[in-house]
């Protein structure tokens, strides 16, 4: 999943992975590229979003726009069959021991090889 400040970015990005969509909210709106640029372009001019909040898109090109980074509430749905999760998740990062440099379970207290607090 990727995220962007704007509604614009996000257009760009979701339409080199689709060429349509339909808005969320009403199944009968379709978006070709065209038309999701331009509305995305006036959106961000009438409503730039907050501070804390930002859009998304998944990997088969749907948007999504998270309020105040929290839910994710899905826009633009592309044609695909796809399980669109309702939070953002950061890409993983891979931990590893500050004492001995083993690989540990993210959110684990402790290390599986030397014991050190984590
Ligand atoms: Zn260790």
């Amino acid at each position: 999943m990727d995220r962007f400040d704007t509604l614009s970015q996000a257009a760009i990005c979701a339409a080199s992975r689709s060429s349509r969509w339909t808005f969320a909210y009403a199944n009968d709106e379709h978006y070709d590229r065209e038309r999701l640029f331009s509305d995305a372009h006036m959106h961000d001019e009438e409503n730039p979003a907050g501070e804390d909040s930002y859009y998304v898109v998944s990997l088969r090109g749907a948007i999504g726009y998270a309020e105040d980074g929290e839910t994710i509430d899905w826009l633009f749905l592309s044609p695909y069959d796809e399980v669109l999760p309702d939070a953002y998740s950061a890409p993983s990062r891979a931990n590893f021991c500050p004492k001995c440099g083993t690989a540990v379970v993210p959110g684990a207290a402790y290390c599986g090889a030397c014991g050190a607090t984590l």
